[in-house]
C-alpha cells in the first residue's frame, strides 16, 4: 500500500509552469545567493525533471556551493555561471522572494536572463513576481514541496535519479521547517514528506547533516556570538553580532554562520530576534519572530529585504554599528505595538 498519494494536491500546479518545465529543451535553473537546502534543492530537483523528459538543464547559484551541502547526490553539476556552449531556452528560478536575492550572476548575464522564457517557483511571502509562469504559493513551508507536487503532476517517480531527486526535495523541506519544528509544516508538508520518505530519502540522516552535523571550528564561533548576547525592553527584543574578526579568530567562513540564529531564536521571552553579521561596509540581518507577533518581512522590508512572516532577512547598506542602532530602533517599536 503506498502512504501517500499527492495527486489532489498536485492538481493545483498551474498548468503553464507544468508544460513550460515538461517542455524545455536546455534549463537554466537558478538558485539564490547566500543558497541553502531549499533553493540549492529545488534546483537539483527541476534540473532532474527537466532531464526526465529528455531536456538538458544546468544548475547555477552565484556563489560557491557551502560544504555543508556536499552530501546532496548532483551537487557538484552547480556552476557560478551558465555554461556557454549550451543555447539555453527556459530559465527556471527556485525560492527567489526577489530577483535581486539571484545575486551577481543575473548582472553578469543580464541579456541571457532578459530573453528566456521564465519560470519562477517560490514560496516567499513578499515576492516580486508578475507573470503567469511564476508561481507562487506562501501555503509551502518550502520551495521543494512545491517541487515535489510539480514531479507528481509531470507523472516523475519520486524515486528518480537513484534517489537523488527525493533526497534533494526532502533537504529543502527539512531545511526550511527546521525538521518539521516551524509553523509552516502543514499536513501537505507533512504527505510529501512522507512520499519522499516512501521513496527513499534518507530523512534522519538529512535533519543530521543539515543541524547537527558541524565542525568544531563552527561551535568556537557560535561560542563567540552566543555570548555576545545583548536584550533590550525587558529581553522583547534580542540580539547578538557576529564580526569579521569572530571569523578570522575561529578560522571559519561566513557560511559557518547559518544555524547560530536558529539557538537565539530559542529565547523564552524575546518577540523579536535578530542576528547582524559584518560584511564589510555593509551589514546582513537575520530575523526571526514569536508566532502571533511581529511579522518578520516587515522589519526585513524596511531594509529592502523580506522572506517570511516567522524568518526575514536583509543587507543594511551600514556599518554594523550603525546598522545595529536603526534596525533595533525599528524592532523596538515593532516589538512594543505586539499585546500578549
Ligand atoms: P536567513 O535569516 O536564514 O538568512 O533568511 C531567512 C529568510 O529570509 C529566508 O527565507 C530567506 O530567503 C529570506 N531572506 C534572507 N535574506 C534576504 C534578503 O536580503 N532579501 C529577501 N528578499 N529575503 C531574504
Ligand atoms: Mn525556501
Amino acid at each position: 500500500m503506498s502512504a501517500t498519494d499527492l495527486g489532489a494536491w498536485s492538481e493545483s500546479v498551474p498548468a503553464r509552469v507544468v508544460e513550460a518545465v515538461a517542455t524545455a529543451r536546455t534549463a537554466l535553473v537558478v538558485s539564490h545567493e547566500n543558497p541553502d537546502a531549499d533553493t540549492l534543492g529545488a534546483a537539483l530537483a527541476v534540473a532532474t525533471l527537466v532531464e526526465a523528459h529528455g531536456g538538458r538543464a544546468t544548475p547555477v547559484c552565484s556563489d560557491p556551493v557551502p560544504a555543508l551541502y556536499a552530501f546532496l547526490p548532483g551537487i557538484d553539476a552547480f556552476r557560478t555561471d551558465p555554461d556557454p556552449t549550451l543555447a539555453y531556452d527556459r530559465l527556471v528560478i527556485v525560492d527567489c522572494g526577489s530577483l535581486d536575492r539571484v545575486g551577481p550572476v543575473r548582472d553578469r548575464h543580464r541579456r541571457l536572463f532578459a530573453s528566456l522564457d521564465r519560470v519562477v517557483i517560490d514560496h516567499h511571502l513578499s515576492n516580486e513576481a508578475d507573470r503567469p509562469t511564476d508561481w507562487i504559493d506562501p501555503s509551502a513551508a518550502a520551495t521543494c514541496e512545491m517541487v515535489a507536487l510539480l514531479a507528481d503532476r509531470l507523472g516523475i517517480p519520486l524515486g528518480s535519479a537513484d534517489g537523488a531527486l527525493a533526497t534533494a526535495l526532502m533537504a529543502g523541506i527539512v531545511m526550511d521547517t527546521a525538521t518539521f519544528a516551524h509553523p509552516n509544516a502543514t499536513p501537505r508538508t507533512l504527505a510529501v514528506s512522507a512520499a519522499l520518505v516512501e521513496a527513499g530519502a534518507p530523512l534522519s540522516d538529512i535533519s543530521r547533516r543539515l543541524y547537527r552535523s558541524k565542525p568544531d571550528v563552527q561551535l568556537r564561533l557560535f561560542g563567540r556570538v552566543l555570548d555576545r548576547l545583548d536584550h533590550l525592553d525587558d529581553g522583547r527584543v534580542l540580539w547578538s553580532s557576529l564580526t569579521e574578526a569572530d571569523l578570522a579568530a575561529t578560522g571559519t567562513g561566513a557560511e559557518h554562520s547559518e544555524g547560530i540564529i536558529d539557538l537565539l531564536a530559542q529565547a523564552e521571552r524575546a518577540e523579536v530576534v535578530i542576528l547582524f553579521k559584518e560584511q564589510g561596509s555593509a551589514t546582513r540581518i537575520s530575523v526571526r519572530t514569536k508566532p502571533g507577533g511581529v511579522d518578520a518581512t516587515v522589519l526585513a522590508g524596511a531594509f529592502g529585504g523580506g522572506g517570511h512572516a516567522r524568518a526575514a532577512g536583509a543587507t543594511v547598506d551600514q556599518p554594523l554599528e550603525a546598522a545595529r542602532e536603526v534596525v533595533l530602533a525599528q524592532a523596538r517599536r515593532l516589538a512594543g505595538s505586539v499585546a500578549r
